[in-house]
């Protein structure tokens, strides 16, 4: 079969062959792959800035936003058959009994570091024609989502991010009546998260560096965001939105905006931030006035990792309601499909767009 892999120590990306994995155990599935989403991770894979083979391989398979159609499943699988649609759990747990969150399946917070993540860590992943995982990793969708259910994975960020911003701010002796978010970047993560807090009722604005009209700004206007170009409004203009700001969910690929809107954040106001800015990036800040805004104005600033199973279940409940709410939204997220043999114009960041899917089978 076909697969996508990295060689960190060659720094080679290649279509390769591989041997068909088999179903080994008897609650293994076989998976015929549909469509694997690249993202910035994928990125920075081909760019050899981390990436980890299984143990004993030079090399390891692509992709970690996936969407496969079961073609086989093993003797204990009672609850999949052939044809049903899945997609897969990225994180999987570390094997240490005394990893409280990977031993109740929470393994997004694993806190030993020796967790695994398919096409990142320790994992091949799913940019190859078939795939066997455990049952006990994959989430069965709606055939109704066959068209985007890719984006499951890069919407189980802004489930986490969502549900835990909404935990740290019950921290409030009130509850605020008309919530404002603000949406820092306007690509999938950040469209996604956009949705999500629409749906959650908050008035919605996403800050971006395009001037409009771009298709991000266009998918803005038509669910109800409020989108404005750090270009057009620099941050100090932005400031005055920015007071009444009850949540800032970062989705950016370079953070210096991050950090300037950090500087800003209103009183009681929540940061999180999906992403890890890259360090050559960043211009110095002021930590001294950031740390005295955090504790003057009861601040919180969260970081999360996608991401356990609730995440998941979550997101595929979402994304029917999102499919069903903004008809062709989710649809015009997806900008580019490209066959495996054109792996490298979406993993180079060459092909542009919103996001972009490896079209593996039809
Ligand atoms: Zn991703
Ligand atoms: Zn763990």
């Amino acid at each position: 079969m076909r697969a996508v892999a990295v060689y960190p120590r060659k720094q080679e990306v290649k279509l390769i062959e591989r041997p068909e994995p088999r179903i080994a155990s008897a609650t293994e599935v076989r998976i015929r792959m549909l469509e694997v989403g690249v993202c910035g991770t994928d990125k920075e894979l081909c760019a050899f800035v981390y990436g980890t083979p299984p143990p004993g391989s030079d090399h390891f398979i692509l992709g970690h936003e996936s969407l496969g159609e079961v073609c086989e499943v093993g003797r204990d699988v009672k609850d999949l058959q052939p044809g049903d649609l899945v997609v897969g759990s990225v994180r999987l747990p570390c094997h240490d009994a005394a990893c409280e969150a990977c031993r109740n399946g929470t393994q997004d917070f694993c806190s030993t570091g020796n967790h695994r993540e398919h096409g990142i860590k320790s994992l091949d992943g799913f940019m190859a024609d078939f795939v066997v995982e455990d049952r006990a990793w994959l989430h069965v969708v709606p055939q109704s989502l066959r068209e985007v259910a890719v984006l499951v994975e890069p919407l189980t960020i802004a489930e986490k991010a969502v549900h835990e911003a909404v935990r740290v701010q019950s921290r409030l002796p009130w509850k605020a009546s008309g919530p404002r978010a603000l949406v820092l970047g306007a690509g999938a993560v950040g469209l996604l998260g956009a949705l999500k807090l629409i749906q959650e009722g908050y008035q919605t604005y996403i800050y971006s560096l395009l001037p409009a009209p771009n298709p991000s700004a266009a998918i803005a206007q038509f669910i109800g965001a409020t989108y404005i170009s750090s270009r057009e409004v620099p941050v100090d203009e932005m400031a005055v939105h920015l007071d009444h700001i009850d949540l800032v969910y970062e989705a950016l690929g370079a953070a210096q905006l991050a950090f300037d809107v950090l500087e800003r954040l209103a009183p009681n106001g929540v940061f999180v931030f999906t992403g890890v800015p890259r360090a050559e990036s960043l211009q110095p800040f002021n930590t001294a006035s950031v740390i005295a805004n955090l504790v003057l104005k009861n601040q919180a600033i969260l970081g999360i990792v996608n991401s356990g199973r609730q995440a998941f279940v979550d997101a595929i409940r979402d994304l029917g309601i999102f499919h069903a709410r903004w008809p062709g939204v989710l649809e015009a997220m997806i900008t580019g499909r490209f066959p495996m043999e054109q792996f490298l114009d979406p993993v180079t960041g060459r092909a542009g767009g919103i996001k972009n899917i490896i079209r593996i089978a039809t």
